[in-house]
């Protein structure tokens, strides 16, 4: 069956092109799928445009979208070990976390469907008894959903939920590198009844395919997952035509640990919260900003779990983490450790591939730590999207608060710390849009996710990530008409 899914057809690229996805586990070919051209983009956004402006979804009543949206949670876990294997192929993720995937994309269709039947009209006052006056929600229109290589199934669904029970239509593109279990969730979307044409899937790289995306004039909102160079070209192609956009960009985020705290817990949760996946989390913990006087002892312990770490198959319940994504991906990485160890950060374990023969075909590389950083370090401040972690030091609460708003970013940070007061303090001084306080990482679909400063804007997730896809109309309806009066003559 082909893959672009346009009008309610799954179709071949009308320019006959191919791509194949790679296993980053050995580099082998997962499966060959079409490539969309520009055309194809046009064709998905001109349907898309169609189903909206005529189409039934937008008028269809919010209890039947909303039951929609429960029937495509259903179909997920039917297909749940289906679809998990097939992120692990094609991310290299393990098996464990790409079925926390599916399970939180499940979590996420249930929660958007039973809120999206919680929304009100309302009712303003306006201190004219034959006025009636309400503020209604409406769909935004036609929405270019763009997703990353990270989390494909998980951030593509963050967007896919909230737009489909919003009664928008919209097309779907995923990571060119990464483009299966999008795939999937596209058909069981189709599955659970939803009309030709709500939502289209073009697969194809950004460069191809994005600029109509982003700039087609019959295309209203623009959501956009991914790095900060691309997100940046996004909103300047997006700005011509005063669309609406929301984009969640990158972060390099602290993970601030007071002496005051249970060590070995720490210790846990310090090498998660930066080597799970690889490292390749837009919320990874990549910094590690620690009271000087533990910091020699936790950077050891973190060390030297993270040599225990066991490398493998995904698909292997043995193997704890996995390869990185690509060859390319990993010689940025690679270039990244080159360039701390210029910067004089010194290396504290891995910062080379690892030696098993079994995992020389793939993108492996070992989970990395470098110790005595300093906020002006490349390695601090860029965000390398993989298994690197550094390590600053501070001797005062305010000092740990600076160091963890020093960076472009403002995506997440987490405090630990055995003094609730300071817990609070910290929380509230940290430019972050998530902030932990001892624990790491939880997200929950009710709660907004989004990024302060060159994170993003916009939010996904919770009451907010439903209201970036509605517009908002105020209806003025008077019972008693009469002349204006304001002109007599
Ligand atoms: P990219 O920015 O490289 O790509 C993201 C998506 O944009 C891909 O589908 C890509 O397509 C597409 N794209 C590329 N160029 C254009 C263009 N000109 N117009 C429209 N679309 C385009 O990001 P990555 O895929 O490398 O993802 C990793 C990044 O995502 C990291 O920075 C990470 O922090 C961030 N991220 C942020 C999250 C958050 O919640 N804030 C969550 C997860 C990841 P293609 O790949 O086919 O070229």
């Amino acid at each position: 069956m082909p893959d672009l899914y346009i009008d309610g057809m799954w179709v071949p690229a009308s320019g006959a092109g191919t791509r194949d996805t790679i296993n980053p586990f050995d580099g082998s070919v997962v499966q060959t799928v079409d490539e969309a051209s520009a055309a194809d983009a046009v064709a998905a956004v001109e349907a898309a445009r169609r189903a909206f402006d005529t189409g039934p979804w937008p008028r269809t009543p919010i209890a039947e979208r909303s039951a929609t949206l429960t029937r495509v949670a259903g179909l997920l876990q039917r297909d749940r070990e289906q679809i998990a294997r097939t992120e692990t192929l094609d991310t290299g993720k393990t098996l464990v976390e790409a079925r926390q995937d599916v399970d939180d994309v499940t979590a996420v269709f249930g929660w958007f469907a039973e809120h999206a039947l919680s929304q009100r009209d309302r009712v303003v006052e306006t201190g004219n008894p034959d006025v009636h006056s309400r503020v209604v929600r409406e769909p935004v229109g036609v929405c270019s959903l763009i997703g990353p290589w990270n989390y494909p199934l998980l951030q593509i669904s963050w967007k896919v939920a909230p737009a489909l029970v919003a009664g928008c239509t919209s097309v779907v593109k995923p990571s060119e590198v990464t483009p299966l279990s999008t795939i999937h969730l596209v058909r069981l979307i189709a599955e659970a009844g939803v009309p030709a044409g709500v939502v289209n899937l073009v697969l194809g790289a950004g460069a191809a395919v994005g600029p109509t995306l982003v700039e087609h004039d019959a295309v209203d909102l623009v959501s956009f997952t991914g790095g900060l160079m691309t997100g940046r070209a996004i909103l300047r192609g997006a700005a011509q035509t005063i669309k609406r956009t929301a984009v969640e960009l990158g972060g390099k985020n602290p993970h601030i640990v007071f002496a005051d705290v249970d060590f070995d817990t720490v210790v846990d949760q310090v090498l998660t919260g930066v080597f799970l996946h690889a490292g390749q989390v837009c919320s990874a913990g990549t910094r590690l900003i620690v009271e000087r006087s533990i910091a020699d002892d936790l950077v050891a312990a973190v060390a030297s779990r993270a040599e225990r770490i066991v490398l493998g198959n995904g698909l292997d319940e043995a193997s704890e983490s996995g390869p990185l994504v690509s060859a390319e991906h990993r010689a940025k990485v690679e270039e990244y450790v080159r360039v701390g160890t210029a910067e004089g950060a010194r290396l504290v374990t891995g910062g080379r591939r690892p030696e098993d023969p079994t995992l020389a075909r793939g993108y492996f590389y070992l989970p990395t730590i470098f110790d005595d950083c300093s906020r002006d370090m490349r390695i601090v401040q860029d965000e390398t999207f993989g298994p690197i972690l550094t390590v600053e030091r501070f001797d005062t609460e305010q000092e740990a608060i600076v160091l963890g708003n020093d960076t472009e970013y403002g995506l997440a940070g987490a405090v630990w710390t055995g003094d609730e007061e300071r817990g609070d303090r910290v929380a509230a001084g940290l430019r972050h849009g998530t902030v932990w306080i001892n624990d790491f990482g939880y997200y929950v679909p009710q709660a907004e996710w989004g990024g302060f400063k060159r994170s993003g804007n916009g939010r996904e997730l919770g009451v907010a990530g439903l209201e970036e896809y509605q517009e908002l109309k105020h209806v003025w309806r008077n019972t008693r008409p009469g002349p204006a009066g304001r002109f007599t003559s």
